[in-house]
């Protein structure tokens, strides 16, 4: 395995839309292993090939939680040619953050749930119903697959009116509601209870 570089904005690659994969060959998987790599190092929890320049329909992602003793068992999870089946008419809103937008967080109202299908590595096709992190998580790496920006999608405020720089999780946001971004590593969550409902910040 080997790291690739993650590209940043203004990288045009990052408004590519990403072809489809015909078939998992080895460079597939070699391909998926560094994003891996890559992603855990940055630390992010889903990576799409763009973002390391290959504008391929695939995604990493592993949204995995620390156990009691803080220790984290990697879960893996390779996306190829995902697609958003439907939608909920529920939104959600969570902070995101973007590997290839350094210090860029922004709260995006997503629909909440969605149903995905996708090949593995092994060329099995699944269906699945994505809630939560996971349904925020798998559209905002499909967004990059299809050469779209989190700040695109952004709703609830003007552009550059939420910009700010995260600050550490601590305890205290454990509290609030739900706490499951403290449970990942390397995220970070403000307001974490401001009566509607969690605002996460993850990086993907
Ligand atoms: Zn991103």
């Amino acid at each position: 395995m080997a790291q690739r570089e993650i590209i940043i904005l203004p990288d045009k690659h990052l408004r590519l839309v990403s072809k489809a994969i015909d078939k998992v060959t080895p460079e597939i998987r070699k391909l998926a292993e560094d994003m891996f790599e890559t992603m855990y190092a940055a630390p992010g929890i889903g990576l799409a090939a763009i973002q390391v320049a290959q504008p391929l329909r695939l995604i990493t992602m592993d949204l995995a939680k620390p156990d009691e003793n803080g220790e984290t068992e990697r879960k893996p999870r390779v996306f190829i040619n995902p697609e958003i089946l439907a939608k909920s008419e529920e939104m959600s809103v969570y902070e995101e953050g973007c590997l290839s937008i350094p210090e860029y967080y922004e709260e995006i109202e997503r629909p909440a749930r969605v149903r995905v299908r996708f090949t593995d590595l092994e060329g099995q096709v699944h269906e699945e119903d994505a809630e939560g992190l996971y349904a925020t998580c798998i559209q905002h790496e499909i967004d990059h697959l299809n050469g779209a920006r989190p700040r695109d999608r952004c709703r609830l405020y003007p552009r550059g009116k939420t910009r700010r720089a995260p600050r550490a999780y601590t305890a205290a946001d454990a509290g609030g509601a739900g706490g499951t971004a403290a449970e990942h590593p390397g995220f970070h969550a403000e307001d974490a209870e401001d009566g509607r409902r969690a605002r996460r910040v993850s990086r993907a």
